[in-house]
């Protein structure tokens, strides 16, 4: 099967090595577009540019990038990066709202959001012929609003209607993968399909256990944001639910940004490269398990028809330029 990058369809097999959450670029969308002024586009493409080409030295081909709307998602921006880089790089489309939807949406019916998210997968994004290739919709520790439910369930329909995954935002705290599993199950997704994001920021096995017995991938994907939970608790939790055969079920990533408009040290992107991966090594976590966590997972989340271990894809983390 064909997935939708940027650059047009490529085969899900060629995927190889990919980072399943991180942004190209994030800036405030009101911001931007009333005071244009204070955001450096041409700055802003030659800093992204330098940072991409260390994450694709580093061995990653593919980049899942769920900036949607409230976040700054400009298609035609991160089309130009890809192509100067090289990367494959899949965009989402989603309503991003962690408490109330913008008031275009609030006041109309669900099916609005609905075909506004199936259009940019069907049709294209902004105007251009980039699709989206997965949805993404986010719940915070304060659970359900009103609008939140609205969201998550027009995103269900999307899916439904489309066939892409899906990837959340989450909280462990107040367990609200499950309460987005409940809501995403009671409108027919089969939870398989769905990546509960920012998994890693906590250390409940249950927890994790609990989400990923009822199908769904876990999104370890906040690695070096220890403003939360730092490196070395994150690291142990992937060890452990390896330990207890969840392999197949994480993806490991950092949430980083080439480029954001808050003031905040950048991360780096190659983290999960030159750091966890070589560790998990260290603590027994096999190369296949590895393999699983950042090549395969993500692409039975894409394509539910591929096996967990596709015996035809040589793709591996140790044909990366550096091997780990
Ligand atoms: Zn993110």
């Amino acid at each position: 099967m064909a997935v939708d990058t940027v650059l047009g369809p490529v085969d899900v097999q060629a995927l190889g090595v990919t980072l399943s959450h991180e942004h190209v670029r994030v800036k405030g969308e009101p911001e931007s577009v009333q005071f244009p002024h204070l955001f450096d586009d041409e700055l802003a493409r030659s800093t992204v540019i330098e940072r991409l080409e260390v994450v694709a030295a580093a061995g990653v081909r593919t980049i899942c990038d769920p900036t949607v709307l409230g976040r700054g998602r400009d298609v035609r921006f991160v089309r130009s990066v890809a192509e100067a880089t090289g990367l494959n790089i899949l965009v989402a489309t989603g309503i991003y709202t962690l408490d109330v939807l913008p008031r275009f949406f609030a006041g109309r019916p669900d099916a609005v959001m609905v075909d506004a998210m199936v259009r940019d997968v069907e049709v294209g994004i902004q105007g251009t012929d980039i699709k989206a290739a997965f949805l993404k919709v986010a719940t915070e520790a304060g659970g359900l609003t009103p609008d939140v439910e609205r969201a998550l369930r027009a995103t269900a329909r999307a899916h439904l209607a489309t066939g892409v995954p899906i990837m959340t935002h989450s909280s462990p705290t107040n367990r609200i993968g499950l309460l987005q599993q409940d809501v995403l199950a009671s409108e027919g997704v089969d939870l398989s399909r769905v990546i509960i994001g920012h998994c890693g920021d906590t250390q409940d096995v249950d927890y994790l256990r609990s989400v990923a017995d009822r199908g769904s991938f876990l999104g370890m994907d906040r690695f070096t944001l220890e403003s939360i939970l730092a490196n070395e608790p994150r690291l142990d939790t992937v060890v452990r639910m390896a330990e207890a055969g969840y392999a197949d079920r994480m993806m490991l990533s950092q949430d980083a940004s080439c480029d954001i408009d808050v003031i905040t040290p950048i991360r780096p992107m190659t983290y999960v490269l030159d750091e966890v991966l070589p560790e998990l090594e260290r603590r027994g976590v096999s190369q296949q398990e590895r393999d699983l966590m950042m090549i395969h997972n993500v692409k039975r989340w894409l394509d539910p028809s591929v096996a967990a271990v596709n015996p035809g894809d040589t793709t591996h983390l140790s044909d990366s330029p550096r091997a780990v």
